[in-house]
């Protein structure tokens, strides 16, 4: 903890601890009618206010007490976006226990290992995940209770799951008549593991006061730009960096809430749309694929669905333009990560832009954005030596900031911070504006003879051609450049394109040694529990793979 000297004079406003049980009472308080719907497991849509979802809060904290969870212990969650999801949030966090979300698209081995980790007490799960908890259950060797989220009529006759409730039944045989507990705005509220590439993941912890700073500068306009006018369907999950916190930002501004549960494909999220009059939404590319290529097959068009901002991968300016184009949605490119809550920059154009052609306003919006208030950002060369904002130079991406990860849930991995800033793991540039571009993961980038090749650069060209859907690039071994650059290529439905007109493809859009070697098609890209492209995974497919000499 830094120390400050004592100041002469202090300030005389009442000092309130920032809590996230203060955002689902100001929520119920001043907008208690606005709605929240969610597209259930079971199938059916349910609707309720604010209001109720507070009250259903409440009732979860009791339950926990009842049930012995202690202030700072853990709670898990293996659940789609759902108002159930949602009383959760707030009735664990607001208890004082921690709640962890849980990626249910990781190996069960994976979750057993970070359930054990954590140390949680209580987990809560959706009916989709029946059979993984009946799997892992008996290798979670802290976990008191297990409830499934549903009423009793979905509660399965015979079951090795030990101490197995029914949340409805656990709900109804609780109050709603609960004081949220004060304490210091510090103590840890959620827990998120990392995705874990290499190693265990670790998890981040995020305390209360993190998590509303988050909120609060998230929603603003050069951010998620969120406001009561707003109804807005998070497709990313809410098991993942907390919905990039839309569970906190979109009640703090009073928007219509709706949620697509675990119906995630193109036809069900656009009936979703529609129906619910969306106006906003956010996800990764590989979710717009699916609801892009659904309305363009139809000939659809969007009707309320006006902002989306799109991260956790790069958003390839193919997808911008057709989001922007032909169905009229604004799309602000966001990066950040899960040691960041997420949010670190959004891709908002300023005043001195307005005057810009169409083309040159696109090329600042394809970079991944502008610092929001509250993260700091800097690039460093190898020797941690600040570099030039300029647009060109890449280096070491660092960031601070108060929602910004200090270190690791029970220290995994030692000191993390460099001289107060956390390394990122990405290569960027930062222009002159302030705007950054993400090369790649410092691990994925390609060491050609001395200089680096940005993979995403690569993909994003590749994917501009109309007979390819998706797209990854990796570095094999060369014998004399140290690594040159593979294309792997899924092609669209419907459309060819041979290894020789891809290649041809490129030239005059990059510097020649820039240029891929070689081009793989496949029918898939392996994908992992983030919906990111598992590069480890094709570099071990891929080695020894025999390049054409030039
Ligand atoms: P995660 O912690 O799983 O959310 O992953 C964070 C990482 O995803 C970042 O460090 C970046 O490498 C990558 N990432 C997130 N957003 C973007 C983006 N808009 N463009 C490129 N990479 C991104």
């Amino acid at each position: 903890m830094t120390s400050y000297p004592a100041s002469p004079v202090m300030g005389q406003m009442m000092s309130q601890p920032l809590l996230i049980s203060t955002i689902i009472d100001f929520a119920a308080r001043h907008f208690g009618e606005v709605e929240i719907v969610s597209r259930r497991v079971e199938g059916d849509l349910h609707r309720y206010t604010y209001r109720d979802c507070q009250g259903r809060a409440k009732r979860v904290a009791h339950a926990l007490q009842g049930l012995g969870v202690q202030i700072g212990e853990r709670v898990a969650t293996l659940a789609w976006n759902g108002y159930r999801h949602m009383e959760l949030y707030y009735g664990v966090s607001g208890s004082g226990a921690v709640l962890h979300t849980i990626n249910p698209r990781l190996h069960p081995e994976q979750i057993a290992y970070i359930v054990n980790h954590a140390e949680d007490q209580v987990l809560f799960f959706d009916l989709t995940f029946l059979p993984l908890i009946e799997v892992v259950a008996a290798h979670c060797s802290t976990v008191k209770a297990f409830v499934l989220m549903a009423g009793h009529e979905r509660m399965p006759e015979h079951t090795s799951i030990p101490n197995l409730l029914c949340y409805e039944e656990l709900l109804a045989s609780s109050s709603a008549e609960y004081v949220w507990p004060q304490f210091d705005e510090n103590a840890a509220a959620s827990l998120c593991y990392t995705s874990g590439t290499t190693g265990n993941p670790k998890g981040a912890l995020y305390s209360h006061r993190s998590s509303v700073l988050h909120a609060y500068a998230s929603a603003m306009p050069n951010g998620l730009n969120v406001s009561a006018r707003d109804t807005v369907l998070p497709v990313v999950p809410m098991f993942h960096v907390n919905a990039w916190g839309l569970p906190y930002s979109v009640l703090l501004s009073g928007a219509k809430m709706v949620f697509p549960g675990a119906a995630l494909d193109g036809k069900s999220l656009y009936e979703l749309f529609e129906a619910e009059g969306v106006t906003f939404s956010a996800g990764v590319p590989t979710v717009w694929l699916g609801l892009i290529n659904h309305a363009v097959q139809n000939d659809l068009t969007f009707s309320t669905f006006r902002r989306t901002v799109i991260g956790g991968s790069a958003c390839p300016p193919a997808m911008m333009d057709v989001l922007m184009d032909r169905f009229g949605i604004e799309v602000v490119h966001a990066w950040g990560m899960t040691e960041m809550s997420p949010l670190g920059t959004a891709g908002v154009l300023q005043a001195k832009h307005l005057s810009l052609s169409k083309d040159a306003q696109r090329k600042i919006l394809q970079k991944q954005g502008h610092a929001i208030f509250g993260v700091d950002m800097k690039i460093v060369d190898d020797d941690g030596v600040e570099l030039a904002w300029d647009g060109v130079t890449y280096g070491h991406l660092l960031v601070k900031g108060p929602w910004i990860i200090a270190s690791y849930f029970k220290d995994e991995g030692g000191d993390v911070l460099q001289d107060g800033w956390f390394p990122t793991g990405d290569v960027a540039t930062i222009d002159g504006d302030g705007y950054l571009q993400i090369t790649d993961r410092s691990k994925d980038v390609i060491k050609s003879g001395g200089e680096w090749i940005g993979t995403i650069d690569l993909e994003n060209i590749a994917m501009a051609h109309p007979a390819v859907l998706q797209a990854a690039c990796i570095g094999i071994a060369h014998p004399k450049w140290d690594e040159r650059p593979l294309l792997l290529v899924v092609k669209r439905p419907g459309f060819d394109v041979s290894r020789e007109d891809l290649l041809a493809f490129f030239i005059g859009k990059v510097a020649k040694f820039w240029m891929p070697d070689d081009v793989s098609f496949i029918d898939a890209l392996p994908m992992g529990a983030t919906g990111k492209i598992q590069k480890n995974k094709l570099r071990e497919q891929y080695r020894g793979y025999q390049l054409p000499t030039a």
